[in-house]
């Protein structure tokens, strides 16, 4: 039977492990020690450290990276019901060695580095000794790639980059930057002369390139080829956001259930409330509906490729950010004013679900893709009416018939009304 929704016991028995171990072990330190996973600070370290080395010994570091690329190779499918759980949790994903934007980065490094550059770069990164951040988006425009004008010009050794990039995610602590010209795809140091980080936003860097010189090696990959690494990169990305989304909305449902059997009103708990039932209902459909078609796009990149998935991946690209939304609003409304603080991680999650419409590409653009693939698998109709127009489609049929309705007046006259029956519904 090729259809088993189960996992196999010894990976459950991996997943009960990386449950209790984010509730013992990771949420503790989320809510004592926010950010120390990623700190730099040394005692900080010395708290995050022991905890990944844990990962490491259990065999479940860099789940993302398969096995061709010099990772474990457990492939999309368990690494979709591993970010399940991770990503309820902040910092898990980089306790795990799996958080963006370092992943899709490294997934570039792997497949288009060269020897010399995976191990200048690759091997740090996936130790987590250094950071890197990914710079493709431009000021004056992010969904269409050919309005991006940085570039870079050759001279003798070296490449001189010059251009403005915007909401370069962590590139303010970031070691590395991963940018994208109109040429090919770089690896900039960030202390590199001429790379200047401006105020703002904070988070997501507006990162200018003033005449900055690179060795010739590090451009990763060919020449004019930024935006085949691009794809390969973002593709990643989008579907481990949604694996980690169906974490936040599984939370999100949990306390909304929770909260509706714990708080009363008009005589009865509000759980058994007409409205609030179907608040539970639709979330708990919707849920599983982004689930299945996270783990069938899983399930289908590691029988195919990501490129064979690219439009599952797409069209669970722009479901998440709606079921994220739909969901995080019910429970937060569901809990009422609290619901409305933050206090509780709902308000931040219902907060977050514009930004997962938006970044790794707005959703348009996704759904553009969706159509434009999906109708190439089918064709226009000839003539006048539909293929399912049914007096057409039963024109046809009669002739399959033709000969033994010609032969027998009764049946013909039992079928004409036997049709006309039909048709009046
Ligand atoms: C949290 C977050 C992290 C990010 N991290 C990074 C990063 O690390 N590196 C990086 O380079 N970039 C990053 N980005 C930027 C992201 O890639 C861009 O925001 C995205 O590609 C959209 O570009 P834009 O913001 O310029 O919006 P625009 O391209 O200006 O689009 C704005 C709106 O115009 C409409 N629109 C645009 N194109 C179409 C279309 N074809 N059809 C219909 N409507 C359309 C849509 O309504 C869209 O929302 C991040 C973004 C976010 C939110």
């Amino acid at each position: 039977m090729a259809w088993d929704f189960s996992t196999e016991p010894e990976f459950q028995e991996q997943l009960d492990w990386v449950a209790d171990f984010c509730v013992t072990e990771i949420e503790p330190l989320d809510l004592v020690f926010p950010g120390a996973a990623w700190s730099r600070n040394p005692k900080a370290r010395a708290l995050a450290d022991p905890l990944k080395q844990q990962v490491k010994d259990r065999g479940l570091w860099a789940l993302f990276l398969d096995k061709d690329l010099g990772g474990p190779g457990f492939g999309q499918l368990k690494l979709a019901l591993l970010n399940e759980i991770l990503g309820r949790y902040r910092s898990a994903p980089v306790m795990f060695g799996t958080a963006a934007p370092d992943t899709g980065n490294m997934e570039m490094l792997a497949a288009y580095g060269t020897p010399e550059q995976k191990e200048r770069w690759l091997t740090p990164l996936l130790n987590q000794e250094i950071f890197s951040a990914y710079s493709m988006t431009e000021p004056q425009g992010g969904s269409d790639p050919n309005l991006f004008k940085t570039h870079a010009v050759r001279d003798g050794d070296e490449w001189v980059i010059s251009g403005e990039k915007w909401f370069t995610s962590a590139g303010e602590r970031a070691d590395i930057l991963f940018v994208m010209c109109t040429n090919g795809m770089f690896v900039v140091p960030r202390e590199t002369p001429g790379v200047e980080m401006m105020d703002y936003p904070r988070l997501h860097n507006h990162v200018r390139y003033n005449n900055v010189r690179v060795p010739a090696d590090h451009l990763l990959g060919p020449e004019d080829g930024a935006k085949v690494l691009a794809q390969r990169r973002l593709g990643g990305g989008r579907i481990h956001h949604a694996m980690r989304t169906v974490a936040q909305v599984k939370l999100a449902f949990d306390m909304m259930c929770e909260r509706a059997l714990s708080r009363e009103s008009h005589g009865k708990v509000i759980a058994e409330h007409q409205m609030v039932q179907e608040a539970i209902a639709d979330s708990y459909a919707e849920i599983n509906m982004l689930r299945l078609l996270v783990l069938w796009t899983a399930w289908t990149i590691d029988n195919s490729s990501t490129r064979e998935a690219r439009t599952q991946i797409a069209a669970c690209k722009y479901t998440m950010g709606k079921v994220l939304r739909e969901v995080s609003y019910r429970a937060l409304h569901i809990m009422g004013s609290l619901g409305t603080t933050n206090l509780t991680p709902l308000q931040a999650m219902y907060a977050g679900a514009p930004t997962m419409a938006i970044a790794d590409g707005v959703d348009e653009v996704h759904k553009v893709t969706v159509a434009r693939n999906v109708l190439r698998g089918y064709s226009p109709h000839e003539g006048l009416w539909p293929t399912e127009y049914l007096p057409a489609k039963r024109d046809q049929a009669r002739k399959k018939y033709e000969s033994l309705i010609e032969a027998d007046p009764d049946l013909a006259a039992w079928a004409d009304a036997a049709v006309r029956h039909a048709e009046r519904g």
